[in-house]
């Protein structure tokens, strides 16, 4: 089935080290993208009819919608209502579809919350980053520890029952105990998923020079290497499992949304910067807010970049993408699928990364070890 990404490109304030398709959120500016936002998939709509009425048959299905960004939690629960419902009018939108908004703390209340359920969001992923104030203050959080916890509990109270959180390691001065301590509360405040990612210092970023000026450092590249280690094994006993490098959830709470982009799945971006794979193609829209709004004014395409993905680039895509799964790949499937042996084909290469116990070879499956995940970019290099 097809997924959705919804790109909402504004956020309350730009934070020191973000490398994301955002800009300052402006009523007036995000009305505007509203009505582009829905205006594209509506146009999807049109294309979708040309399909069927060349024979494709039943409308296309779709089971996720992930409302992504920037700062989706500024949209209004109408407005967000709205975009799902024009979803729904365009393509057969699976009963039990997972519908996630990412969500930053300072943005929510109860009573938000509660809209946006009554809207259709059904699973929430707050950018928490860390549980440490000195931490999020080095990164220009608007949020304080306290109100992540609080927005935990107002989401509970709107009755949402499947949270992510985000938290971020190797942050400037961190420690490996003091990473520890925000997972810990991460995991006393119970979520169904986290997602935990390794913070990268852009050369642009305003952070870099933050950094330079206040003599501020990251750990050694062993300590990052630590966090990352102690924090699946403190997670994995408290219940979660690591499916995919920097994922963990309680079983039967994986993003389905995001397993697309990880297991060859098709989706369909909408929004400036989104990005949209399907039928062997793959497109991604203009990345200005302001260009994306007038192309779609002026009823012009809103892609750029569109290829078709030849057969080598497809697998080299499924190679790299699946191998981030717990899990790892099936070797026979991809015979079955692509006609390739890819143990025979790369054996050379890859037979070195399974004696050092990055990766592991057993039957069909072919998979990165934990400490092989650390080394990731090294192994899926041979690939793409
Ligand atoms: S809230 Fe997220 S998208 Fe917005 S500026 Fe901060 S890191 Fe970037």
């Amino acid at each position: 089935m097809l997924g959705f990404y919804v790109h909402v490109p504004f956020c309350s304030a730009i934070c020191n080290y973000c490398n994301f398709n955002r800009g300052l959120f402006d009523p007036a500016l995000k009305a505007r993208y509203v009505e582009a936002l829905v205006g594209e998939i509506q146009r999807a709509d049109r294309a979708e009819r040309a399909e069927r009425a060349e024979g494709r048959g039943q409308r296309a299905e779709a089971d996720t919608i992930f409302f992504g960004g920037g700062t989706p939690s500024l949209l209004e629960p109408d407005e967000i209502a709205r975009i799902i419902e024009t979803c729904r009018s365009v393509f057969a939108l699976a009963a039990d579809a997972e519908i996630t908004l990412e969500a930053n703390p300072e943005t929510v209340t109860e009573a938000r919350l509660a809209a946006f359920r009554s809207a259709g969001i059904n699973r929430l992923s707050f950018g928490v980053q860390s549980f440490r104030e000195s931490e999020l203050r080095r990164l220009s959080r608007l949020h304080t520890a306290d109100r992540a916890r609080a927005a935990v509990a107002e989401a509970r109270a709107a009755g949402f029952d499947n949270l992510s959180l985000d938290l971020m390691m190797w942050l400037p001065e961190q420690q490996v105990a003091e990473w520890l301590e925000s997972v810990d509360a991460a995991v006393a405040l119970a979520p169904e998923h986290l997602s935990l990612y390794l913070l990268e210092v852009y050369p642009n970023a305003p952070l870099k020079d933050e950094m330079a000026r206040a003599n501020w450092s990251q750990a050694p590249d062993e300590d990052a290497a630590a966090m990352y280690l102690a924090a699946m094994e403190r997670l994995e006993a408290a219940g979660y499992e690591q499916y995919e490098i920097s994922n963990v959830a309680r079983p039967g709470c994986r993003s389905r949304h995001n397993l697309k982009y990880w297991t060859d799945g098709e989706w369909l971006g909408f929004g400036c910067g989104a990005h949209s794979t399907r039928d062997g193609a793959r497109w991604k829209n203009v990345a200005s807010t302001d260009d994306y709004i007038l192309r779609m004014m002026r009823g012009e395409s809103v892609a750029v970049d569109v290829r078709r993905l030849s057969p080598d680039e497809r697998l080299g895509d499924l190679l790299f993408t699946g191998l981030r799964l717990a899990d790892g790949v099936n070797l026979d499937t991809i015979r079955a699928e692509y006609g390739v042996d890819i143990w025979e084909r790369h054996r050379p290469e890859l037979e070195p990364f399974v004696e050092a116990g990055v990766l592991q070879h057993d039957g069909p499956r072919l998979w990165l070890t934990r400490q092989g995940m650390l080394l990731a970019h090294e192994v899926m290099a041979i690939f793409v």
